[in-house]
């Protein structure tokens, strides 16, 4: 029995035959975090390559609307167009110094497995995504855009050819060849040490935004909004602020359509407002699952959201009460979507407009404070056919 990592959650609930690999992982990832050839390096691709540091921009038109000022972290601005990259240059720079030659990853959506395959390209590695069967038919253009960089998809058709049965994949995968190998891990899930890897290397993000609101204003925010799939753009805007007990951390989930779905389906991704512990991906977490612990598959019109888990640390810290979820439904982000775009000249991406949802919801309270800051994690442009998709089947005047 392994120790959890995050008060009773994280840990390592993996096969004896991964644990070499994991202490291995973090045994590297301890001799090289600090390194100052290490982190030079890593700082040149995030400058140079993912053209950080990203603008922490003052919304305005949007603050106008809800009498609060709204300064919005522009992770859309990151090359490939959201903050995974920031996660799949760290790691692929520290296989590198590993000696590793070959990068493996899953991918739902195909956004990690597209961050993956940009880190992968550029530094010279051979890269293979897992895929399940069913999302490489619906995501043929994120298919394409891997391919373009020489990554090669593996469909996987067993079980229910989705995301769960990638993971199983490119777990076997790393098993067989973890000498040359890395499994690039894209939140802040599976089993330690890839969470708290994932969170040090988002943490730019809120690392940045310290600095830039010290600079406008003088002080620290109210309250930092964040969506939350795994986790990775929550923690990595958070972690820099969790020791400031002033100022509120609020990670909003996707509380789904509402419909009726059949099979073992949630009917929203809420695992850190509405998930039970269980292990999932190797950690112990909070996650969406039935009475008899089978996991439920999550629903969102946001692919990146639909995840059936959360990471280990946000688990933890909802838990002790340092970060307060929060959770909006379908029409709530689209509904914000359509007026960032008005408002702002932004269009954000379906996941990052949850976060923005949750500022029209909460305005009134009052909770939010003065100063709010809004992590834009991505751009909205590969969701324009999902937009387009829902306005024909509701035809809805309003959208
Ligand atoms: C993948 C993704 C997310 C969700 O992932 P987290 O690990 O929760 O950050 C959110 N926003 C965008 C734009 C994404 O691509």
């Amino acid at each position: 029995m392994q120790k959890p990592t995050y008060g009773r959650f994280g840990g390592q609930f993996v096969p004896e035959v991964l644990m070499p690999a994991l202490n291995e992982l973090e045994e590297e990832y301890e001799r090289y975090k600090e390194a100052p050839e290490f982190l030079r390096e890593l700082n040149y691709y995030l400058t140079e390559f993912a053209g950080r540091s990203t603008p922490l921009y003052h919304a305005r038109n949007l603050s106008k609307k809800y009498g609060t000022k709204i300064y919005l972290k522009r992770e859309d601005l990151v090359h490939g167009g959201a903050h995974k990259l920031n996660n799949t240059i760290g790691q692929a720079l520290l296989a590198k110094y590993m000696g590793k030659k070959r990068l493996i990853a899953e991918t739902g959506a195909g956004q990690h497995g597209t961050a993956t395959a940009m880190a992968g390209a550029n530094m010279g590695f051979e890269t293979v995504v897992y895929m399940g069967a069913k999302d490489v038919e619906r995501q043929r253009m994120n298919v394409y855009r891997m391919e373009l960089m020489g990554t090669k998809v593996h469909p996987v058709r067993s079980g229910s050819m989705t995301l769960k049965d990638a993971i199983n994949e490119a777990l076997r995968d790393w098993v067989t060849n973890v000498e040359n190998t890395h499994y690039l891990i894209g939140s802040v899930v599976g089993p330690h040490p890839y969470p708290m890897i994932v969170r040090d290397f988002q943490s730019v993000i809120g690392t940045e935004v310290k600095q830039q609101i010290m600079e406008k204003e003088g002080r620290l925010p109210d309250s930092i909004v964040a969506c939350a799939g795994g986790g990775s753009n929550a923690m990595g805007i958070f972690h820099p602020f969790v020791e400031d007990t002033d100022v509120k951390l609020l990670p909003v989930e996707a509380g789904g359509c509402g419909m009726q779905v059949q099979g073992k389906t949630a009917m929203h991704s809420a695992s850190l407002g509405a998930g039970e512990e269980g292990i999932l991906q190797g950690a112990r977490t909070l996650i969406l699952q039935d009475k008899y612990g089978q996991i439920l598959e999550s629903t969102s019109v946001s692919a990146g959201l639909d995840y059936s888990g959360v990471g280990p640390e946000l688990a933890h810290l909802a838990e002790t009460g340092r970060i307060q979820p929060g959770s909006v439904n379908d029409q709530e982000a689209l509904d914000a979507f359509h007026e960032l775009c008005r408002l702002e000249g932004i269009i954000p991406a379906l996941e990052s407009s949850h976060a923005l949802a949750y500022i029209k919801k909460m305005a009134d309270t009052g909770e939010l404070g003065d100063l709010v800051v809004v992590s834009l994690s991505g751009r909205g442009d590969k969701d324009l056919e999902t937009v387009l998709k829902v306005k024909a089947t509701a035809g809805d005047e309003k959208l």
